[in-house]
């Protein structure tokens, strides 16, 4: 495998990241996360998923330690306000983060991401005592994790409807006393089980808990949603073992999770007022968390094209290397042109996220097209490149051993996940038409 990295300056930060849409100073922390991943992430892609025999323990002590570092650079408190000891920084860093980490593995990011994820739900809920709750162990450079719980047996994508009102969400909250106590099922959360599972390594500090959407009573539609944080070791929570899957294998120990009388206090509702829960499920957990996947998609395109140019131009093709042939310089070309234009709009979304007054909050329905559209715009191009890259590369590509066809089975599920390619779609045109119901409805 050609290792001697060739100098592409179109696909550096300095030259893809335009100036409209970001300071010199956030270029910048993209080059310093570059460089991060470069040097920590890169050599390490392999042993993520605990190298060709999936040993469990080589991905989790490798998982966990780059993860460390990650920490103590502050990746994770990327958007947490200056006040609470974060970064304090613009969404588009959050963006950038998100990109250039998945360059180097796309599941390491998702980890990371997790955390501005829970964040970005406690500031959309002016939740300062939360956020003062929660902030010391954020910012003690010591590596927490966390996880959302959406995804219910009953559908993933249904729940992820807003059209259907979230009138199918199954866990459900009621009020007893002083506290709210939880009953329900959630499947496919990630990272989840036992607290203690997550210490086994002694890298990691801790599980930060169960960031869970629920509602008050199902008929109630949009007015009885709400997320609840449920911490890992609340009495009657349990878990089943990881699922076994194509990739994400040890980045997002996915399980199911049982809520059996789970009892929380009432400080622990994020939402604060009726509505409320709707707004920050649509515009903050899906909507931000497509938005912060067709970043990913993106970085994980870039790597992917980055393999392909340094393969085609050691490869001999009738005397020439590869890539100096027109049919397949032509094909490069399109992979680019996708990875421009997908990075150039996902940026302006996230630009536009910044200025609601002008576009609307994140859950308004043009907003929520948008996100749609920059994922799976991404989803498309992530398809398209590893695909055809694989194609360019012949059996190399396929092999392990040149990394191709872990990006190959990595951008899938980045693309099906918080509703999937299909749900994308309507969504847009509940955007740009709606709203408008299904047939059938109740
Ligand atoms: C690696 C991994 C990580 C994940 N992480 C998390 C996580 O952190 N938290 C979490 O809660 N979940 C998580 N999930 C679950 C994931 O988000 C869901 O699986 C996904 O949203 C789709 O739901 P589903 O599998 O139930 O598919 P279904 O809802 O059964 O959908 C099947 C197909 O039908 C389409 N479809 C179904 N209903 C509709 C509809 N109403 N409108 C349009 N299309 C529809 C879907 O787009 C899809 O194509 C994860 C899954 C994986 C594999």
């Amino acid at each position: 495998m050609p290792e001697a990295k060739e100098y592409y300056k179109m696909l550096t930060p300095e030259f893809k990241y335009p100036r409209v849409f970001c300071s010199e100073e956030e270029i910048m922390m993209a080059k310093t996360i570059r460089e991060f991943t470069e040097k920590e992430i890169m050599p390490k892609r392999h042993d993520l998923e605990g190298g060709w025999h999936r040993n469990e323990e080589l991905a989790l002590s490798t998982l966990y330690e780059l993860y460390s570092k990650a920490v103590k650079l502050g990746l994770t408190t990327s958007n947490l306000p200056l006040d609470y000891g974060g970064g304090g920084l613009s969404p588009i860093v959050r963006s950038m983060i998100n990109e250039e980490l998945s360059r180097g593995d796309i599941g390491f990011a998702t980890l990371i991401g997790k955390i501005h994820w829970i964040v970005s739900i406690m500031l959309a809920a002016k939740r300062d005592d939360l956020l003062k709750e929660f902030s010391p162990k954020l910012v003690s450079g010591e590596p927490w994790i966390a996880c959302v719980a959406i995804t219910e047996p009953a559908g993933g994508a249904n729940l992820e409807d807003a059209s259907l009102g979230f009138k199918t969400i199954r866990t459900i909250v009621k009020e007893d006393g002083g506290d709210y106590v939880i009953n329900g099922h959630k499947i496919w959360p990630g990272p989840g089980g036992p607290a203690e599972h997550f210490l086994a390594t002694k890298i990691l500090k801790g599980h930060l808990g169960y960031w869970t959407v629920a509602t008050f009573d199902p008929n109630k539609g949009r007015e009885g949603v709400t997320v609840v944080y449920v911490p890992p070791d609340a009495k009657g929570l349990s878990f089943s073992t990881p699922y076994k899957k194509m990739g994400f294998s040890w980045t997002e120990e996915n399980v199911e999770i049982f809520y059996d009388n789970v009892r929380i206090p009432k400080k622990y509702r994020i939402d604060t007022k009726p509505g409320e829960g709707a707004d920050i499920v649509e515009g903050y957990i899906i909507g931000l968390g497509r938005l912060a996947g067709s970043a990913r998609l993106v970085g994980l395109s870039e790597a992917a094209l980055e393999i392909v140019l340094e393969f085609t131009s050691n490869r001999m093709i009738a005397g020439k290397p590869e890539r100096e042939r027109s049919l397949f310089a032509s094909l490069i070309a399109e992979m680019f042109r996708g990875i421009d234009i997908a990075r150039q709009y996902y940026l302006s979304v996230t630009w536009q996220v910044m200025h609601p007054e002008l576009y609307g909050a994140p859950h308004s329905k043009e907003m929520f097209a948008r996100f749609c559209a920059a994922r799976s715009f991404a989803g498309d191009v992530a398809q398209f490149v590893t695909n055809t890259g694989m194609e360019l590369m012949g059996s190399y590509g396929y092999s392990y051993d040149f990394h191709l066809e872990k990006y190959m089975r990595d951008y899938k599920i980045v693309k099906m996940w918080l509703g999937g390619a299909q749900r994308d779609r309507l969504d847009i045109a509940q955007g740009l038409y709606g709203p408008f119901k299904w047939a059938g409805d109740t």
